[in-house]
């Protein structure tokens, strides 16, 4: 039996405006797509706060035992400027400006990318499809809402008929917006579109001489909407109606509304069960913005190279702080925040590095079992990381008490309060243990991690004389090697 069976999430879902108990599509497996990054810049920190917000969701649903395909795509082509039917392709842009190739601007930042990823402990995501890969996919897409009466062709260019739409289905229906307020809102069309309406987007754009990224279809040379490939990719690899679609909450409109009419116009069905929007991430309470001076880039906090903090800060402190708010809540970045997460993430650390050297009684202080079902409770609550980690420190404080001898636990409660605060902070938070040192990079780590794989190799030899040497040895200068089934960390005092 998996855990699924017994622990029940209930998740916010943007569609109903409501937590819902949730149920996948097919027993035991989740389909979940995430709209990934375009790849024509450096990676913004609170798309990170975004995807990491998805990254603690799927270990989740993995810890719980459900087999999960985790689509994140890589927006590479098409994606323009200005609600993505006007303007320029803010990839070719850049490539203009730095005259060189759009795939070598493409595989920079999918570099950046990912590197920033792996620096903060995402898991990589089952499949990350990009949209120049699937042209093909989003052209048959185009036609079978051309064949379906959806869209309209102009001068090359394909356009979805938001109104014809509007007829028969609801546009708006995710973002709770009304067709009649929105042509009441928008300026009407300047002579220069070709669309019949302002709320038309675009599904195929025909491509101007000097625009580069192009590819033959049957309505011009051209490149695809933008909208269009997340219908593409999350269809193709998860089916026409798939269990979760994630993304940040400035996607809500027009991006994923758009969706939803692109698979109702050509597939007859919505495409989403649960619509899950993470939350923005601002900086010193106001939002994040290059052109105001307010803005940090992810390598730039990890380095302390910025005049926003006064330090640099470790990623799994970083992502410490990101992990005590909900993802549905507004996160103000600062450093006093970061600083206090430091210390909190630290205390964590602490108690779980000296779990192993507790003494243990006949009785117990604290009830392990009540504690970890509240642990449990707090992220099936729509994954409340901020009330999960109010649980761990109730263990943090019980961990210390036992350590000074003013409460007891018994060795199977102890194995059992090790095991769940190990699955909770490394498994589904996805935190790291670091010491107090490699915070501030020291170099004693390096000497200490040589130590141990030396003794590493002592065991693998069965020289457990050796390896037990260098445990006690490095114990007496006042380091404390800790084996757990990540590896072998330390802490010191
Ligand atoms: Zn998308």
């Amino acid at each position: 039996m998996s855990l699924y069976n017994t622990q029940h999430i209930k998740l916010y879902n943007t569609l109903t405006g409501e937590k819902e108990i949730f149920q996948p599509i097919t027993d035991g497996y989740v389909g979940m797509y995430v709209c990934g990054p375009t790849v024509y810049s450096n990676v913004h920190l609170g798309n990170v706060r975004t995807f990491m917000s998805f990254d603690m969701i799927f270990r989740y649903l993995k810890h719980l035992g459900y087999k999960v395909r985790y689509v994140r795509n890589i927006t590479d082509a098409g994606h323009l400027e200005n609600d993505a039917d006007v303007g320029e392709d803010k990839i070719t842009k850049k490539a203009r400006l730095e005259a060189i190739e759009p795939m070598e601007i493409v595989q920079r930042y999918t570099v950046d990318f990912h590197n920033v990823l792996n620096t903060f402990n995402f898991l990589p995501p089952s499949i990350e499809p990009t949209a120049t890969g699937h042209i093909i996919e989003q052209i048959e897409l185009i036609q079978s809402i051309i064949d379906n009466g959806f869209a309209y062709t102009v001068n090359g260019s394909v356009y979805f008929d938001v109104h014809k739409y509007n007829e028969s289905n609801e546009y708006g229906i995710l973002s709770k917006r009304k067709l009649e307020d929105l042509i009441h809102n928008t300026r009407a069309l300047d002579g220069q579109s070709d669309k019949k309406n302002p709320q038309d987007f675009a599904l195929w754009k025909k491509a101007e001489p000097t625009h580069i990224m192009r590819w033959p279809s049957p309505w011009s040379d051209g490149f695809p909407g933008w909208h269009l490939e997340c219908t593409a990719m999350s269809t193709k690899y998860l089916g026409d109606y798939f269990d979760i679609h994630g993304g940040g909450m400035d996607l809500k409109f027009p991006h994923h509304e758009c969706e939803i009419a692109q698979n109702q116009a050509s597939k007859g069905q919505a495409p989403v069960k649960y619509w899950m929007h993470a939350n923005m991430l601002e900086l010193n309470g106001a939002r994040m913005s290059k052109s105001t001076g307010n803005y940090i880039n992810p390598a730039e906090l990890l380095s302390g190279d910025n005049d926003i903090m006064s330090k640099a800060y470790n990623p799994s402190v970083i992502r410490f702080f990101m992990m005590q708010a909900s993802y549905r809540s507004v996160l103000d970045l600062t450093d006093d925040g970061l600083s206090a997460a430091e210390k909190g993430f630290h205390r964590l650390m602490d108690a779980i590095g000296i779990i192993d050297n507790l003494k243990t009684n006949s009785s117990s202080l604290f009830n392990i079992t009540d504690w970890k079902q509240k642990c449990y409770d707090a992220m099936n609550d729509d994954f409340n990381t901020p009330i999960l980690i109010a649980s761990l420190f109730e263990a943090v404080k019980f961990i210390n008490q036992v350590k000074d001898g003013s409460a007891t636990v018994t060795p199977e409660d102890l194995a059992l309060l090790k095991e769940t605060i190990e699955t909770f902070v490394f498994d589904v938070l996805g935190l790291i243990n670091i010491s107090k040192e490699s915070a501030g990079g020291n170099k004693l780590i390096g000497a200490v991690e040589i130590l141990i794989n030396l003794r590493k190799d002592a065991r693998l030899n069965k020289d457990f004389a050796l390896s037990d040497k260098i445990r006690d040895e490095l114990a007496e200068a006042g380091i404390q090697l800790n084996d757990s089934r990540e590896g072998t960390t330390f802490t010191t005092n």
